[in-house]
């Protein structure tokens, strides 16, 4: 192809730029491209964009030529050690992809997802690496979690370690966009996974780290950039991950801002995102409240909503391991994953052994009706759903409030009632697990999915009988089944598999990953490349 204003043929542009830097194709990665001064060539890696369309596509090949791994020589922050870092005080600054409105922010995103789609996907790889890299070192992991307890008053930090690494170690990248090939008498169709463009998620404030770094992975892999709109309770730790991310991505000769925020996380902002009409796709991570927002959009919309999970227990279960797991999963970061046990079912043959076993491995059972009553003043607000300032507290706190002094070893608190008691209705994000009785084992699934409220959130069940595993697992119709282990082995943690923390039940794309930010198109070459 030729450049339809000088006629120059391509391989001719691309020569002579390549010249022009002092760099050829042949020269791979020791070449080091030179600035020159008033072009807007300074960084091949980068594609940095012009007025020119053509020129970004000379950017992306050369870029390409060069093996896409030219650090550039004049951008901010690209330094080639590999070591970034963002002080607290610099945290809500602008700069490193946080910006002072919605509007720039998101006009900063297509400038960059314009660039990145001319970058290779060794590049994406590098990328996404990078951003795994950059949570798990220079102990930004443990700073980052124990901020997030902190800001938003809740949760456990040395749980919101294990999350925060699970996020980087197990969110899947580039491996998850696989193409499909069809040839024959008619030629060769590819059918590929392509970026949506710019997408607008919104982030809980129950994970706030890890889902920005699991959808800035997601995102990023699949060739998109990503603008995020953290809870404002949130606020500092979130735009502290957003700036890492950025820094450690220039070092990386990443288009700049490919992952953005804004300065002053607010609804109003929320609203602008979602109405932007450059943001082409929406992720919500959250309650009812925002996930039927993005639904009623008219975009492109993922919905990961609120759970109620209900976990079984029958009379075949291993019920020493099923106590152990139930509490462990239910106290697992101050029952703030949505994920997590939320109220147990068991069958009446094995209630009250279970119910000791659990007593044995942190549970605090209150039989006074009067505490209970206490308890739910505590914890329930006017309108009935839970008491903020009680989410993501510890079983610890919640019982000082009510006169109960307990031992550090107490992880939850244990209470028996009925199916229709608010404790087991409501999803409370606190470690408060209410034990309802089910006659046999038929009898608690069906209370199962009663109580999971058709979220097709997760559900947990002990049993070692394979046909009712199966029974509950086909009827309860949840994006993540436990069998015989703790909430979070759904997640990835002791149990098999990749990870997500966006869970997408009400929109259908369950457990997202990559290829959920991704869009099916087709490449058709016509009655050519078929060699069968
Ligand atoms: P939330 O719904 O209060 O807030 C989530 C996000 O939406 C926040 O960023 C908030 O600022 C924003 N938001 C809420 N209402 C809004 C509105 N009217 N306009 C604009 N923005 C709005 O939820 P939360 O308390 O932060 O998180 C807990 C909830 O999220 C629970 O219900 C939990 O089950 C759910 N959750 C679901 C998943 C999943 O993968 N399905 C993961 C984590 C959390």
């Amino acid at each position: 192809p030729a450049n339809p204003k000088s006629g120059q043929p391509m391989s001719d542009l691309v020569a002579q730029i390549l010249a022009e830097t002092g760099s050829s194709p042949a020269a791979g990665d020791a070449a080091q491209p030179a600035y020159v001064p008033g072009s807007k060539r300074c960084c091949w890696s980068k594609a940095h964009p012009s007025d020119d369309p053509l020129d970004d596509i000379v950017n992306g090949l050369v870029a390409h030529a060069l093996g896409d791994k030219q650090p550039c020589t004049v951008c901010p922050h690209s330094a080639s050690s590999e070591e970034v870092a963002v002080s607290d005080d610099e945290a809500t600054t602008l700069g490193d992809g946080v910006f002072a409105s919605m509007d720039e922010a998101v006009a900063a995103a297509e400038l960059a997802q314009r660039q990145y789609l001319f970058c290779t996907m060794a590049a994406r790889k590098r990328f996404t690496d990078g951003i795994r890299e950059v949570i798990l070192s220079n102990g930004t992991l443990e700073r980052i979690s124990h901020m997030a307890a902190n800001d938003t008053g809740m949760g456990n930090a040395a749980h919101k370690i294990i999350k925060n690494r699970l996020a980087c170690e197990k969110t899947p990248g580039i491996e998850d966009l696989t193409t499909d090939a069809l040839s024959g008498d008619e030629g060769l169709t590819l059918v590929e996974y392509s970026p949506f463009g710019v997408i607008g998620a919104i982030c809980p404030t129950t994970n706030p780290t890890e889902t920005i770094i699991c959808n800035a992975i997601g995102m990023l892999a699949a060739g998109n950039a990503a603008v995020f709109s953290p809870h404002p309770r949130a606020k500092k730790v979130s735009l502290l991950v957003v700036k890492l991310i950025n820094r450690k991505l220039a070092t990386l000769g990443a288009p700049a801002n490919l992952v953005v925020t804004v300065q002053e996380p607010s609804i109003d902002n929320t609203n602008a995102m979602m109405n932007h009409p450059k943001v082409r796709m929406l992720v919500a991570t959250g309650g009812p409240g925002i996930v039927k927002t993005v639904m009623s959009t008219g975009k492109k919309a993922i919905g990961a909503g609120a759970g109620n999970p209900p976990v079984v227990v029958d009379e075949t279960a291993d019920i020493e391991k099923a106590a152990r797991d139930i509490v462990n999963g239910c106290s697992f970061d101050n029952n703030l994953p949505c994920i997590a046990e939320k109220e147990l079912i068991a069958v009446n043959q094995i209630a009250d052994y279970l119910i000791a076993e659990m007593q044995k491995c942190g549970a605090y059972l209150i039989k006074d009706p009067a505490l209970v009553k206490k308890l739910e003043a505590l914890v329930i607000n006017d309108k009935g759903g839970p008491q903020t300032s009680c989410v993501g507290k510890s079983a610890t706190y919640l019982l000082d409030k009510i006169g109960v002094k307990a031992g550090n070893d107490v992880k939850i608190i244990l209470i028996e009632t009925d199916k229709d008691h608010v404790f087991v209705q409501e999803e409370l994000m606190m470690p408060i697990l209410p034990l309802v009785r089910a006659p046999g084992v038929d009898d608690a699934i069906d209370l199962a999915v009663e109580l999971e409220h058709g979220n097709r959130h997760t559900a947990m069940m002990h049993s070692t009988n394979v046909r009712k595993l199966t029974k509950m697992a086909k009827l309860i119709q949840t994006t993540i089944f436990v069998k015989n282990g703790p909430s979070y082995a759904g997640l990835g943690v002791g149990g098999e598999g990749y990870t997500t923390f966006t869970i997408a039940g009400p929109t259908g794309e369950g457990l997202t990953s990559a290829k959920s930010f991704a869009r099916k198109r087709k490449c058709v070459m016509v009655e050519a490349l078929n060699v069968r």
